[in-house]
């Protein structure tokens, strides 16, 4: 079974409960931009506890990195990898992951499910093809939002930040509706990629159905 342990280089706070690991990479190790795969802390007991996190680095970067969402009401690893400091090892396991870049369309994100996202917009960035893409990024409040300064960057006015419990007269304000998607997408005959918590994606899913959008357009992974 594929195993590699990889050496922190740096581990910081990106948001108020977001962390940003930097890793070695191993050799040869090639994944897709959209990719996973799980990963566990070389610590005594924690070993065996893996847990799935997305390839937020691009796959010709000589690093690793992944964006990870803190839960210490978890008591598990991810409330761990908060004590983790740079020089230590984590442990990587096969790459899997089912989202992959198929073509223009809307991006739908919930919270830490905008990172499968993250890599397959940095690659399109870097190869000035971010064309129509658009990013629906749903989060609790402002202060949530992961990369909210590069994701502008990259896309422009083609970010559009939904906020269910903070109004900022900036951003819109609730869940992503089914009138929220008919105001921004306009055009429903592209791909649709859906990453998020399964309540949301649940309720998205079916507004999509609703509006008529074919099954195999829609590309997704619950978190
Ligand atoms: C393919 C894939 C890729 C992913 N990539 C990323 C990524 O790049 N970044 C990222 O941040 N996340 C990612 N996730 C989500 C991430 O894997 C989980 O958030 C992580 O496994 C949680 O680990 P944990 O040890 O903190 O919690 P665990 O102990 O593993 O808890 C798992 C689940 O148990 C439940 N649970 C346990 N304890 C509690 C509690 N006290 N209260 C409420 N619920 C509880 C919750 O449903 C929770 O989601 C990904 C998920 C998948 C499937």
């Amino acid at each position: 079974m594929e195993k590699h342990y990889v050496k922190i280089r740096s581990i910081k706070k990106v948001t108020h409960d977001t962390l940003g690991i930097i890793t070695d990479k191993p050799e040869n190790y090639n994944f897709k931009p959209g990719q996973a795969t799980n990963i566990a802390l070389d610590r005594e007991g924690w070993v065996d506890e893996k847990r799935p996190f997305t390839f937020a680095s691009l796959p010709e970067d000589d690093f690793l990195e992944f964006i990870i969402k803190t839960y210490p009401e978890h008591d598990g690893t991810t409330d761990k990898l908060l004590e983790v400091k740079a020089g230590e090892n984590l442990i990587l396991n096969e790459i899997f992951g089912s989202i992959n870049y198929k073509g223009e369309g809307v991006f739908i994100a919930g919270g830490s499910g905008v990172t499968p996202f993250i890599s397959i917009l940095r690659d399109l960035y870097k190869k000035n093809r971010i064309g129509s893409n658009k990013l629906i990024f749903a989060n609790k409040t402002k202060a949530d939002i992961i990369l909210r300064d590069e994701l502008e960057t990259m896309l422009g006015d083609k970010l559009i930040n939904v906020l269910s419990e903070e109004k900022t007269g900036e951003y819109a304000h609730g869940f992503v509706t089914d009138e929220l998607l008919e105001r921004e997408v306009g055009d429903f005959k592209g791909y649709f990629y859906l990453c998020g918590p399964p309540m949301m994606m649940m309720t998205v899913e079916g507004y999509l159905y609703d509006l008529n959008v074919d099954k195999d357009r829609i590309v997704k992974e619950t978190f």
